[in-house]
């Protein structure tokens, strides 16, 4: 079986969604190719007791996330509003600390030196130039460490280097030992620095969207219609000048152009035909992604509400290193949302899902007391066993990546575009970033295509 486009998509996340959707818009014949038989990606509801849809991949979305905000507006769908109200929990050394507002009670000493060591950190983040890391003021000495020897040399007490690693577990699910110290940077500083990326007003969990944020994805899916064949997992792409034949299963699509928008590990498992360029390649094999085990863990009520919690909990003692308040907006059932992040997921993934379950709500009781012991259900999703995500939140460039390979990132090669999370220069491994590289591919297309035009028609 085969079939002609203009451009064939691979991967039916945001980034190929939005990409086919600004293609389609502008008058090309576009075909989706999504390896799974839902569309959505690392996008996915699942549902709660009594029907309410609840996120087992990304969810919140903030303020300054402005193309992911545009795209809920335009499919017409709300956000709501995080749970905030309450005392937060913060378990860092050997303090437990209950706080309202954005800094947990910690010592004087402790929070001059993540203070002193986070201004450092913002202002290298908005250095580091978002479009060509590697070619900023310093990018080599960066690339050619890991983020851990960077907080090392940083900070200046347990406390500091305990709070940093928590930050990098909950924002990149890997360690900062896994990471080069310029991906930490140009990462942290395309979300607007720590504190965006971590807080919760005004910062990248501020919102959830009603209806759970598969629905942008099956939003988008609706206006492409036939456009998008689930269960079509891309084995081999030919390519030359003249474009591209796609081959899914038993069926091969010729196209002018081809965007593959999967994570850079999924690229790695596409076979390439001529093989990409070298340098290319090394970029993929560099970019593993990172690991979690998302637990929606749902109770007959938000308890925690009326002892005076938030919700919101870190730890840098407890597997469940942090922990939300993830309630549907009706405030019914309670349910909190953990999370077991990098190590914490290598290890939580080799128990048994009964000594896996039991240690979970062990921490949610040593947050919140022995009610969290009997939820009325649990539902949790290891991101690294999805053959095609592989992990999550997003990939990460381990050290010496950027400065030799990360030119290939975006740039495309002859009729094959690059999109996905992990091509964006904001918000890379997040929505927004996803669809930063949708409408970033699809311009490409277009303007490579006026070209062409233009060339034949002085022909
Ligand atoms: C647990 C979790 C929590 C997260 N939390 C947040 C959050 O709160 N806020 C936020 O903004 N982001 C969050 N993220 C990240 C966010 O979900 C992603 O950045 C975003 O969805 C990536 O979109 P994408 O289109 O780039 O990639 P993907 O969603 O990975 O889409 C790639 C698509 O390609 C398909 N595919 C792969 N290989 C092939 C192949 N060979 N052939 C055909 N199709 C293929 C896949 O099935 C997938 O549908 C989270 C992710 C997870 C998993």
């Amino acid at each position: 079986m085969g079939k002609s486009v203009d451009v064939v998509i691979v991967g039916a996340g945001i980034a190929g969604l939005v990409a086919a959707r600004d293609l389609v818009r502008t008058g090309h014949d576009v075909l989706v190719l999504e390896a799974r038989d839902r569309v959505g990606g690392r996008l996915l509801n699942a549902e709660l007791p009594g029907g309410a849809p609840i996120e087992v991949g990304g969810q919140w979305v903030g303020p300054t996330q402005h193309l992911a905000m545009a795209l809920i507006r335009d499919l017409g769908l709300k956000t709501h509003p995080t749970h905030h109200a309450g005392r937060h929990i913060a378990e860092l050394g050997d303090s437990r600390s209950e706080f309202t507002g954005r800094i947990p009670k910690l010592s004087p000493l402790a929070l001059l030196d993540i203070a002193q060591a986070q201004l450092r950190l913002d202002r290298l983040g908005r250095r580091v130039t978002q479009t060509d890391p590697w070619r900023a003021q310093g990018a080599e000495a960066l690339d050619a460490q890991t983020f851990e020897t960077w907080v090392r040399r940083a900070t200046h007490t347990a406390d500091g280097r305990a709070f940093f690693k928590l930050v990098t577990e909950a924002v990149f699910s890997a360690g900062p030992e896994d990471m080069s110290a310029l991906w930490a940077s140009f990462y942290l500083g395309g979300g607007g620095g720590v504190d965006s990326m971590i807080g919760v007003v005004g910062g990248a969990q501020q919102d959830r969207v009603v209806g759970g944020t598969q629905a942008i994805a099956l939003g988008l899916a609706e206006q492409l219609g036939d456009r998008i064949v689930l269960s079509s997992p891309v084995t081999e792409i030919d390519w030359d000048d003249s474009g591209v034949r796609v081959h899914a299963g038993g069926t091969v699509v010729r196209a002018r152009r081809a965007v593959v928008a999967v994570p850079p590990p999924l690229v790695a498992r596409i076979r390439f035909s001529p093989g990409l360029p070298g340098d290319r390649d090394q970029l993929v094999q560099r970019m593993p992604m990172g690991r979690a085990i998302k637990i929606n863990v749902v109770y007959d009520e938000p308890f925690w509400r009326s002892e005076g919690w938030s919700g919101q909990a870190v730890s840098d003692r407890r597997p469940l290193g942090v922990v939300f308040d993830n309630t549907p907006p009706g405030g019914s059932p309670g349910v909190l949302v953990g999370f077991l992040e990098g190590r914490h997921a290598d290890t939580g993934s080799r128990l048994t899902l009964a000594d896996r379950r039991a240690r979970v709500l062990d921490d949610l009781a040593g947050y919140f007391g022995p009610r969290a012991r009997t939820p009325i259900d649990y539902i949790e999703k290891d991101w690294a066993e999805e053959e095609y995500s592989r992990g999550c939140y997003g990939a990460f460039a381990t050290p010496g990546t950027l400065t030799r390979f990360g030119h290939t990132l975006r740039p495309a090669i002859g009729p094959l575009h690059w999109a996905g999370t992990e091509t964006a220069t904001r918000w890379a491994g997040y929505i927004d970033g996803a669809a930063e590289s949708g409408h970033r591919v699809a311009q490409e297309i277009r303007s490579a295509s006026a070209d062409a035009e233009s060339t034949s028609r002085s022909a």
